[in-house]
């Protein structure tokens, strides 16, 4: 077990679980080189020789200088240039297929909301890495931040919990030391937007929406939609919130803590508020509105971390993004598109703002720092 301590009460802090080995932590100071670094040198001049041009030697005694480079090996065997030995060249191989279909086209597509998005409207190359492949990054502290306000949100709208911030924020300190922040000063800072977001999650919770009253949170739904004629789409999820409007209909509402936001367009069009509005067509909420199907009445976002514009209420109230009824055909193209992509298995690159942060860009051949080897 190894960890890295800053001397800076800010800096890097071993994890928590170390303690809870039960051996006393030694300390090490410097570091001594991982065994590849000896490997540095000879890695470099394999790379020479692998390159056509790179050197001028004639190719055989190119090729007997690399065998003599993928034989070294260090003390336990390991080789020490592994890239010099030519089943490592992946240039060379042809592209690979799978013969086992990545979904069965005889059931309908299980998918999320917020994978529809991904598929339909961002890259599906992301989507595929990301939660086919599950190779995207554990959760970080973010999520456990978004985490921590769905579930006091959950407690208030149950009544569990009484709509009173001193509370919210007792129920916040006993769990908020387990989130794991990069430093202390972060972990405080977050703190006090979690402590904003509560208050406005509050005071929305207490105000008038219209005459709209809960009448479920955190609900668990699964429905099959059908999707252009051609396909059938499976999504499983959970509303945050259910209300009833004036007039009987559903109205689903989704807290988001993030720090990003669509814009009003991509909102009319948002494709978790649309999946939720065709679920309560599907009769997802038919049990909380006592049986009956009850019509979709639009759908909405509250952003806790973000205020309100001015005229509707500033600081102190959470900022709505609003989805009317749906109307239309584009859900049925959305779920129709998404789907296609993961039976035909196309995920190719789509580039875009989302790839600021996409955490592929190394393995994405629309990236620099992802192209092929060999083009
Ligand atoms: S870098 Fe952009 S194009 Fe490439 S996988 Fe990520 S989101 Fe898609």
């Amino acid at each position: 077990m190894t960890a890295v301590k800053a001397p800076a009460d800010d800096g890097d802090q071993p994890s928590r679980f170390l303690t809870e080995l039960g051996v006393e932590p030694r300390d090490v100071t410097g570091r001594p080189p991982p065994p590849a670094r000896r490997g540095r040198p000879h890695r470099r001049t394999a790379r020479r020789h692998r390159r056509p041009g790179g050197d001028p030697r004639p190719a055989r005694r190119r090729a007997r200088r690399l065998a003599r480079l993928a034989a070294l090996a260090d003390e336990d065997g390991q080789p020490l240039v592994p890239s010099a030995h030519p089943y490592r060249w992946w240039g060379l191989y042809d592209p690979t297929h799978s013969s086992i279909p990545l979904r069965d086209r005889d059931q309908p597509v299980a998918l999320s909301g917020s994978a529809l998005d991904q598929l339909a409207n961002t890259c599906s190359l992301q989507w595929f890495l990301g939660r086919e492949v599950k190779a995207d990054a554990p959760a970080t502290a973010a999520q456990g931040f978004g985490n921590v306000v769905h579930v006091l949100a959950d407690e208030v709208a149950s009544g569990r919990t009484p709509a009173d911030l001193a509370v919210l924020m007792e129920r916040l300190d006993s769990v908020w030391d387990s989130l794991a922040f990069d430093a202390p000063w972060k972990s405080q800072q977050e703190k006090e937007h979690a402590r904003v977001a509560l208050e406005r999650f509050l005071q929305w919770h207490v105000m008038d929406r219209g005459g709209r009253t809960a009448v479920a949170t955190e609900h668990d739904f699964d429905v099959t939609l059908e999707a252009g004629g051609e396909y059938e789409v499976r999504i499983r999820g959970s509303m945050d919130r259910v209300e009833a409007d004036t007039e009987g209909r559903a109205y689903v509402v989704d807290f988001k803590t993030g720090k990003a936001a669509p814009t009003r367009e991509e909102v009319a069009h948002h494709p978790q508020l649309a999946v939720y509005q065709l679920a309560v067509r599907e009769g997802a909420v038919d049990d909380v509105f006592g049986g009956t199907r009850p019509e979709p009445g639009g759908a909405e976002l509250v952003q806790l971390r973000q205020p309100a514009a001015k005229k509707d209420g500033g600081e102190a109230l959470p900022r709505i993004q609003a989805q009317e009824p749906l109307a239309g055909e584009w859900v049925g193209d959305l779920l129709a598109t998404a789907a296609g992509r993961v039976l035909d298995e196309r995920f190719s690159p789509a580039t875009g703002q989302h790839c600021t942060h996409c955490a592929f860009r190394a393995a994405c051949s629309a990236q620099p720092e992802g192209r092929h080897i060999v083009e």
